[in-house]
């Protein structure tokens, strides 16, 4: 194959001397590296060059490639569309370009590519050809795929209380957020429950901060069983309290939810000796439900489902307070 195609009639000339250089010193240092050279001619839209490399890298022998056919149809086909007009479209306009895509293997596997064009023009201005270079890409996307996942991991955990491994309060106040200006818009009720595990001071001194910390992951576990759907947050509020967010939930339903949280605190039946209400651990609940509006705030109905919890204590613990 004719240099001087490959390299878009580029003659190298020896920048010391103003000598043309030997071809053969530019084919075997192009044909040595890790990238794949290549020219396509524009007017027949053929192939006039590929670097040897291309037969160890994707098992296609060199001389396979004939057509841009033979390119576009050695692509991933979830690629295939957008990469080809991309490319095309790039070209047409004169614009150098670059396309990350799978590039099918002979035996049937794929290799990450990054094709970086340059489009090369004659003297009227026209298109001549393309030339470009492949790059294998596959350990960087790799590595990229990994910090990706490593990332929503992170993010995950961040989200994540780290005790009960339910949702925390940072996540919590996020969702509010949300659910409050999607509340707004759909003109949905929102409802909240919000749980206080009682006398858990006193659980503490009796039974050690150990126990203390079983008994609010059996809590949050028992939580999680009361039938929440998709939507629904249910977090860790701070020490010993749960809030439940229940996103186009109504007042009665939301009264259901409470009753079966208690349900299933008392069912797991953890023994509290120091406890007034109970010989068991037991939790009061606040519960609310309301129509977001643009003229009310998130906090003040925070704030209003906290007074009924705090009701729900003065009124003697182990109870439920709502409207
Ligand atoms: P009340 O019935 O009025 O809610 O009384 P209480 O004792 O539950 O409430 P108080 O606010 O007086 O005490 C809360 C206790 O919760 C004190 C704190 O040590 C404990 N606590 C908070 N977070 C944790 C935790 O992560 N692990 C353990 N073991 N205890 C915690
Ligand atoms: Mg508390
Ligand atoms: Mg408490």
């Amino acid at each position: 194959m004719n240099m001087s195609s490959a390299t878009g009639g580029f003659v190298p000339t020896n920048i010391n001397t103003g000598m043309e250089c030997d071809f053969a010193v530019y084919k075997t240092l192009l044909e040595s590296t890790k990238a794949i050279p290549w020219k396509i001619d524009w007017a027949t839209m053929r192939f006039t060059y590929i670097g040897p490399q291309i037969e160890p890298l994707l098992g296609w022998r060199q001389d396979s490639w004939t057509s841009v056919d033979d390119w576009s149809s050695r692509i991933h086909p979830d690629d295939r569309d957008h990469v080809v007009n991309f490319c095309v479209s790039q070209s047409i306009a004169g614009v150098d370009h670059e396309a990350d895509y799978r590039a099918l293997t002979k035996d049937r596997g794929f290799v990450w590519i990054r094709d970086v064009v340059h489009v090369v023009r004659n003297e009227q201005g026209e298109v001549d050809s393309l030339i470009g270079f492949m790059f294998d890409i596959s350990e960087r996307k790799r590595i990229e795929q990994e910090l990706v996942k490593m990332q929503k991991k992170l993010e995950a955990l961040s989200f994540e209380d780290g005790l009960t491994r339910t949702s925390n309060r940072r996540l919590f106040d996020q969702r509010l957020e949300a659910e409050w200006d999607a509340g707004c818009q759909a003109w949905q009720p929102l409802s909240m429950i919000l749980l206080d595990i009682d006398h858990f001071k006193q659980f503490n001194d009796c039974y050690g901060h150990v126990r203390g910390d079983e008994c609010l992951v059996a809590v949050a576990g028992a939580l999680q069983q009361i039938g929440c759907r998709e939507r629904d947050v249910i977090a860790r509020y701070g020490g010993e309290e749960f809030v439940l967010l229940l996103p186009d939930t109504d007042e009665s339903t939301a009264l259901e939810l409470a009753k079966r949280c208690l349900l299933v605190i008392e069912a797991l039946a953890v023994p509290h000796a120091k406890s007034d209400c109970s010989p068991f651990v037991t939790a009061s609940v606040g519960v609310g439900t309301t129509i977001p509006s643009a003229d009310s705030r998130s906090r003040d109905f925070c704030e209003l489902v906290d007074r009924r919890l705090y009701a729900a204590k003065q009124n003697g613990r182990n109870r439920i307070m709502s409207a």
